[in-house]
């Protein structure tokens, strides 16, 4: 059998962690928490996590300091964990390398369903990214670049399927608006108000109800994330 995948805590705040460890505990996962920034470094460097749950607001040390120690080395996936509503956390987060973040105070479901995406990308780490995509009605061939709703095949625009692309290759993840901004206007004309509306015409292309997306959705003043379910 596989050693199971461990997940460091970093949290200061014991009813934080008093919650976690038991939902992490019972999906089979090898728990180890700590509530400063420094020990935390020391620590991944012995533990080599799958996922970091990192809160930004540690006694010791900023939150992102301690993402930038991580990076210099670490391929973990990182989960930032920030205030509610704390839009610049979470920006400033993905910015230094995090791989998605969770608004406190976050449900079991919603933390159960964002582990279920870091270890998928854990599993295939170092594996060659999935060529073919496909949840629910979508299906999208990176290399043959094809996209198909139900049994029917859709046309896109160059610029459609680049914004697509990227949020294949990122499924399950925010892809913050700075990168998709830098991403598909190298030229640098792109403004925000034009990924705004290329998402708006992708959703006419894939979604069932564009109004009520599955498939690519909002994270309101973070970016765009695709779905990826089991
Ligand atoms: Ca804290």
């Amino acid at each position: 059998m596989s050693r199971a995948k461990t997940v460091l805590v970093v949290e200061d705040e014991l009813p934080i962690i008093r919650f976690l460890r038991p939902a992490l505990e019972g999906f089979g996962l090898r728990v180890v928490d700590v509530g400063r920034g420094g020990a935390a470094l020391d620590l991944a460097v012995k533990v080599k996590p799958d996922v970091v749950l990192l809160d930004l607001g540690l006694p010791d040390m900023d939150g992102l300091d301690v993402l930038a120690g991580l990076r210099r080395w670490s391929s973990a996936w990182v989960i930032v964990l920030s205030a509610r509503g704390g839009e610049r956390d979470k920006i400033a987060g993905l910015d230094a390398g995090a791989d998605d973040y969770l608004a406190k105070p976050f449900g079991v479901d919603e933390l159960l369903a964002r582990i279920r995406v870091a270890l998928r990308h854990a599993e295939s780490a170092g594996h060659e990214p999935e060529a073919v995509f496909s949840d629910g009605d979508l299906k999208v061939d990176l290399a043959r670049r094809k996209v198909w709703v139900g049994r029917k095949e859709t046309r896109l625009s160059p610029l459609q399927f680049a914004l697509l692309a990227a949020l294949v290759r990122n499924a399950g993840r925010v892809v913050g608006h700075a990168a998709l901004l830098k991403l598909l206007w190298t030229d640098g004309e792109g403004t925000p108000e034009s990924v705004r509306l290329l998402v708006h015409q992708l959703r006419h292309r894939l979604e069932r109800d564009p109004v009520r997306p599955r498939h690519l959705k909002t994270e309101p003043g973070v970016g765009y994330r695709l779905e990826a379910s089991e």
